[in-house]
Formats: C-alpha cells, structure tokens, sequence
C-alpha cells in the first residue's frame, strides 16, 4: 500500500548567491510521490493508515485556495479509496471560477464546502455548519499537523544526513518542523523559515518535541505569504537556471531567498554545513501563474 518510503535523494546546491564557506545541500523530499507533495505525504502517510486501520469511510480537514494540504488529501483519498471533504476558506470562491488547486481537489474527487473566514477560524462551527452523510469522518486539522503527521515527519532525515549541523525547514503550522526536530542529534539544529503570521506556532510545536534545539526565522516580513513579488520571481528563475531546481512560491522560495539575504547581511549565526528540505509544494504554481496573468502582470513563475 506504502509505495514510496525510500529516502530522498540530497543534492548539492551551487548558486552564485551564496558566498564563503556555507554549503548548501538539498532533500528533494519533492520528489518522493508523483501526487502527495514533499512533506504532505509524510504528513498523511500515518493518517492514512489509521484511516484504513480504523476504517473510516472519510477524511475531513481545511484549507486556503492554494493549499498544498488540500490537494493532497485529495490525491490520497482518491488513491486510497475514502472519501474527502475540504472545508475552503473563502465563501466568495464558490462563485468564481475554482483555481487549479481547487479544480485538482474535486477532480481527485474532494467535495469542497466554502465558508467565511469568520466562520473558517472557528472551525468547529465550520464543521458542524457542513452536512456530510457520514457522521464519523477522521477530521485532520488545518495544514495536516497532528501527532501521527510529526511521526511521520521524523522519517524524513536518515542515518548518512548526521553530516550536517543545521537542517533548514520552511515552517507553515510547524508539524513538519516538530517532526524534524525529534529526530535529529545532539551536534545538529534546526532553523525554522517562518513564512505565517502565527503567534502559536512555538508552543504547538513544543507540544511534540523534547529538545530545543531549534529557532524560528520569520520570512513573511519581507515577502508576505502567498505574495509573490518581483524580487522573489526573479530569485526562482535564477536558482532554476543554476541548478534545474524549481522551488515553490509559497514556502521554499521564501526559505531560501531569505538564508542568502541573511548571509550576505552577516547575520546567519547558525553552521556552515547545511541541509536544507525541499518540501515540495508545486501544485500552487499554476494558481500563482493564473492569478498573476489575472494582475495583468508578465512575471510568471518557473515551472
Ligand atoms: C505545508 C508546507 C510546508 C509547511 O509545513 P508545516 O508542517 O505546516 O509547517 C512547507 N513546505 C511546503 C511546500 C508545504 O506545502
């Protein structure tokens, strides 16, 4: 059932960006599934067993309209047969025309039930709110963050990764993260490139991890969340020509973007040996690309 539990492949990154001794090698955790992007999958890959294991007939969680979570729940319920429902944040989007990301979800069969943001914080109400037939649905919170999905987070880093000091994650709801910091040794950290708003973050993922090994770095700041500016277009089709890779607009691009900036500030105070987790996340380009075409913009984003 479990198909693609083989480690990642790490890739050296050379850029011209970076300077000096730093060293920067990349987890293509983006390619370790063809649907269930990068670390959506380990995320779900546990959920989905205790899905079958306990024999739920759906699978109910809550998203943005660019959410790689989304479709990603999507993807498994199509592949391994439940049924999935996608609370969507936005009301308005029910009467526009669905994005790909949402086109994608009700494709892979995801019912989808939009409601106000008001209504999306509270997401209980939001639940109750939405009539599905099955009155036992496994409800996986917003961004898949639970203790099944840090378990299996923490099979992202294998035995040979014990080189690097630092481990560079992008940090959405910070299950990921969590899931990283449990499994790393004592000599190695973790820096988390925030790129939410969200003052929860430190304390939920204290609520699984046992060590504090990690800190936090915000990113949106600068580049927002979902914002997309120039300077950032720019740095994707730079990266992309260097070295093939495609980063994502939302999470690792932010990441990445934001380490140099802080290199070339001297103000990267963590290790020079560096590992850092492509977390996939390339479902949102389409949307991204639709949505500046839209602006009237003539940037688009690699892909
Ligand atoms: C969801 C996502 C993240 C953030 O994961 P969290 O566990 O919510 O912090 C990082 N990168 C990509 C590409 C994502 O889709």
């Amino acid at each position: 059932m479990f198909n693609y539990q083989q480690p990642s492949v790490n890739q050296i990154l050379r850029l011209q960006e970076i300077e000096g001794e730093l060293e920067i090698t990349l987890k293509r955790e983006d390619q370790i599934h063809p649907d269930i992007s990068g670390n959506k999958w380990r995320k779900l890959k546990y959920n989905i067993q205790h899905v079958k294991q306990n024999g739920h007939q759906s699978v109910l969680t809550f998203g943005g309209a660019f959410s790689n979570h989304l479709a990603a729940v999507a993807a498994a319920g199509h592949q391994y047969g439940f049924q999935t429902h996608g609370i969507v944040r936005g009301e308005e989007l029910e009467t526009q025309t669905l994005n790909p990301t949402l086109q994608y979800c009700t494709h892979k069969g995801m019912a989808l039930h939009f409601v106000s943001r008001t209504l999306y914080r509270n997401k209980k109400q939001a639940l109750a709110s939405v009539i599905i037939d099955d009155k036992n649905p496994y409800i996986i919170p917003e961004g898949g963050t639970n203790a099944l999905a840090v378990n299996g987070c923490a099979e992202i880093l294998t035995s040979t990764d014990e080189e690097f000091d630092v481990l560079a994650i992008a940090v959405g709801t910070g299950g990921t993260m969590a899931g990283l910091i449990q499994s790393t040794s004592d000599h190695q950290q973790v820096v988390g490139f925030q790129v939410v708003k969200d003052v929860e973050i430190p304390s939920r993922i204290r609520t699984f991890v046992s060590n504090d090994r990690w800190s936090l770095v915000p990113t949106y700041d600068e580049v927002g969340y979902a914002k997309t500016p120039k300077a950032l277009i720019d740095f994707a089709h730079s990266v992309a020509t260097q070295t093939g890779v495609i980063l994502d607009p939302l999470y690792t691009a932010p990441m990445l973007w934001h380490l140099i900036k802080k290199r070339k500030e001297n103000t990267w105070s963590f290790g020079n040996r560096l590992l850092m987790i492509h977390t996939g996340g390339h479902q949102s380009i389409k949307g991204i690309n639709q949505r500046l075409a839209q602006q009237g913009s003539l940037l688009r984003w690699p892909c």
